[in-house]
């Protein structure tokens, strides 16, 4: 069994400083696959320290040479990724297919701020438009500084991507805190790190919990920006932690992301859409589209091919390619769903589709479930379940529809399918999402910007947006 006992810091593999240790488990087999060292403050510490010692160089390298890293780290990804791709199944109960999709987000994403870091440079001092006459301003972006990254479980090695490049291409150094639950695949960017000679300190890994490592790093006086990705309410522990010395705070949080299907819409197109938006990664996505919004007229047809599309999935190891439905992540994110699913009981609410596909004997699984006509006070229709759980609604005039799609705490995703592509626009025109997908399904290249309003989070990743996350502007200003 393959034990973690070691923290990356300085380019050296160190031993924790935590004396727990964590289990890592394969959520099919139900198996404990690896051991994974509770890290401490300590380990936060050094890690923090190594990180402020290699910045001055790591910035004063420039955007082109950090970009060549990130190119050698994206290719050694490409080199490792199918052993890659295994290991994020195994770890995460992912089908390998969507594991495979998650290797090429992550390498697109390197691959793609290693532009963005060439591009850094050459702009580097451009002139700004003053608004004064006989005034010229120059501006100038510097790295905010070491950059504590914590990240989620759900997709791993793509929403460290996410981080880890643009804060590179940007010059801030890192430390990095991956979930405790999925450790396996993320390690390998320490070793990728030491392996493609990035400098000592650049990127640091301390695995361990929230507790003992997430919220240290948080804490920690040596951190100038925080970049988090999870829950809600970890997110406000984050975001209350970075107010402490008014440090840069980006949070990616949680969604309840809206489907609208008018009545002119494509039923095939959207029963395929729904259906990936509460089902993909069994449902465990932030920007998972489970509250569905269709128009009375097509109601009773959308479902039905939803219930056909559902009986169609094939839930088993997520190593076998024919698997299209893994387990849950774990023992708690599946009594999680149990528990959301006992609550619509209590409430009165039945699933309304008889589909139920066979279950494997062993592993954490949850069988999808449709329940209609949610009502809109309900736990189910305004809480993130994190699991294959769709809420569906119908309305008869989009007024009705965008209201109901808006009426949420969240505000990351939301997709609008429609016939007419005008129709769509304007509808997603109205929606309170930082993204709307238009009959296509969820995506999320490396050039637009990814986040949320309201309790989805602060700022953007991906994107220039993402870039900017992690520079402070400087103007230098002079008579001209
Ligand atoms: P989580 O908030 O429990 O944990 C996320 C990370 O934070 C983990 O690494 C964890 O160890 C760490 N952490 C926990 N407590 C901490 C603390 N007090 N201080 C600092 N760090 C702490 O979330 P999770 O269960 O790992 O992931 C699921 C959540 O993530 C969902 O709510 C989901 O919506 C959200 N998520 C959001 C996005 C997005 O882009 N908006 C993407 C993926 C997941």
């Amino acid at each position: 069994m393959q034990a973690l006992m070691h923290q990356f810091i300085d380019n050296q593999w160190v031993a924790s400083r935590g004396e727990r240790r964590l289990a890592v488990i394969d959520p099919y087999r139900e198996a404990v696959i690896a051991e994974v060292t509770a890290g401490a403050a300590e380990d936060v510490d050094a890690a923090v320290n190594a990180a402020r010692r290699a910045l001055p160089a790591w910035r004063a390298l420039g955007g082109a040479a950090r970009g060549a890293y990130l190119d050698a780290l994206a290719d050694a990804l490409e080199t490792r990724r199918s052993e890659l791709a295994m290991l994020s199944s195994r770890n995460n109960g992912k089908p390998r297919a969507e594991a495979e999709q998650d290797l090429s987000d992550a390498i697109a994403c390197y691959r793609h701020y290693a532009g963005e870091a060439r591009a850094l440079d050459a702009r580097q001092g451009e002139a700004v438009a003053t608004g004064e006459t006989g005034l010229l301003s120059r501006r100038y972006q510097d790295p905010v500084g070491v950059a504590g990254l914590i990240t989620p479980w759900n997709f791993p090695l793509v929403s460290s991507a996410w981080k880890l490049a643009p804060a590179l291409a940007a010059g801030c150094t890192v430390v990095f805190k991956p979930s405790e639950v999925t450790p396996l695949p993320e390690q390998a960017l320490a070793e990728i790190a030491l392996a493609i000679g990035l400098p000592p300190g650049v990127v640091n890994l301390v695995h361990g919990d929230g507790e003992q490592v997430g919220a240290p790093l948080t804490a920690h006086p040596g951190v100038d920006k925080l970049s988090f990705t999870g829950s809600t309410p970890v997110g406000e522990a984050v975001m209350a932690a970075a107010a402490r010395g008014i440090r840069n705070v980006s949070l990616e949080l949680g969604g309840k992301s809206p489907i609208l299907v008018t009545e002119d819409a494509d039923l095939d197109l959207a029963a395929e859409l729904v259906l990936a938006g509460f089902c993909y990664n069994a449902g465990q996505m932030c920007s998972a589209t489970s509250r569905l919004l269709v128009h009375e007229a097509v109601a009773e047809a959308l479902h039905a091919r939803l219930d056909a599309a559902v009986a169609e999935l094939v839930a088993g190891d997520p190593l076998d390619a024919a698997t299209t439905l893994g387990p849950l992540v774990n023992a708690a994110q599946r009594d999680r769903v149990a528990g959301f699913l006992a609550t619509a009981e209590a409430e009165g609410l039945a699933p309304t589709t008889e589909v139920r596909i066979a279950l494997p004997h062993h592993g954490h699984f949850v069988a999808p479930r449709v329940f209609r006509d949610v009502p809109v006070d309900s736990r189910l229709w305004r809480e993130e379940i994190f699991g294959p759980v769709l809420c569906s609604r119908s309305f008869r005039d989009d007024e009705a529809a965008v209201a109901m799609a808006n009426d949420s705490d969240f505000g990351l995703a939301a997709s609008v399918v429609a016939g007419d592509p005008a129709r769509a626009e304007a509808l997603a025109g109205r929606l309170t999402a930082g993204n709307v997908w238009c009959n296509t399904h969820q995506v999320a290249p490396p050039g637009l910007g990814w986040g949320g309003m309201k309790g989805s989070g602060i700022g953007r990743e991906l994107g220039r947006a993402g870039l900017e996350a992690y520079l402070e502007a400087r103007y230098v200003t002079r008579p001209s």
